[in-house]
């Protein structure tokens, strides 16, 4: 059976339908994942290459999770912005992993523009870093796992009850972690772990690991400062 079919979507700026590709759900099962929820599939179908939609009509570039119905002004700053530069392009069909990065660095700058929900936007940055964790591009990879964990931390302060979203503190702290910030990792970790509000078992698990592997690169971290005094 073939993972990918064809189906179709709106575009919430011109209204234009257009063919867009699907994964079936029985591929999008990863057979691993890293510790940040970096999926890795077989049959080379990568579920996460399809999320972003780029209508052919007007560029406009969107995930499921968008802002549904646009309001004149967001339509007319797209346009002024960044779709007055776009020519007809079509991104159904099998897509390589540079055009999936094309398409969700497309919907990042929009949903920037858009000034959507940093949930979103936090979001994008990850799904990039990973895109280029696949590639071997590693300080690229940390340049966008580092600007994700600006964006979380901005969806920790804004949301409410956020102190009690086990999946987003320990997010917090990986990101931390993968861009070197071993003492501050320790801290997001240490919070899920020692919150007794939270009951998230597999949240829980994963961070005291996280926790224990991480204070001791905190520690390696700080013996090499000493020294380089
Ligand atoms: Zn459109």
């Amino acid at each position: 059976m073939d993972p990918l079919y064809l189906s179709t979507a709106e575009c919430p700026c011109c209204q234009t339908t257009f063919k867009v590709t699907k994964v079936r759900p029985s591929f999008k099962n990863p057979y691993k994942s890293d510790t940040d929820f970096c999926g890795y599939y077989k049959n080379e179908v990568n579920p996460d290459y399809y999320v972003i939609r780029v209508c052919p009509q007007c560029g406009y570039a969107f995930s499921e999770n968008a802002i549904k119905r646009m309001t004149d002004e967001q339509k007319q700053r797209y346009y002024n912005e960044i779709g007055k530069h776009w020519t007809e392009q079509f991104f159904h069909g099998e897509r390589t992993i540079d055009q999936a990065l094309t398409t969700y660095k497309r919907a990042l700058i929009i949903a920037q523009l858009m000034k959507e929900e940093p949930r979103l936007i936090a979001g994008f940055l990850h799904h990039i870093a990973w895109l280029y964790r696949y590639k071997g591009q590693a300080e690229e990879e940390k340049r966008f796992l580092q600007f994700a964990l600006e964006q979380y931390i901005v969806v920790f302060e804004q949301e409410t009850n956020s102190e009690k979203n086990a999946r987003l503190l320990y997010i917090i702290g990986e990101l931390n972690k993968r861009v070197g910030n071993f003492q501050e990792a320790v801290k997001w970790f240490s919070r899920v772990v020692n919150d007794q509000s939270i009951v998230d078992a597999g949240m829980i698990r994963a961070s005291r690991e996280q926790w224990k592997e991480t204070a001791e690169l905190a520690a390696e971290q700080r013996e090499r400062a000493k020294k380089s005094v």
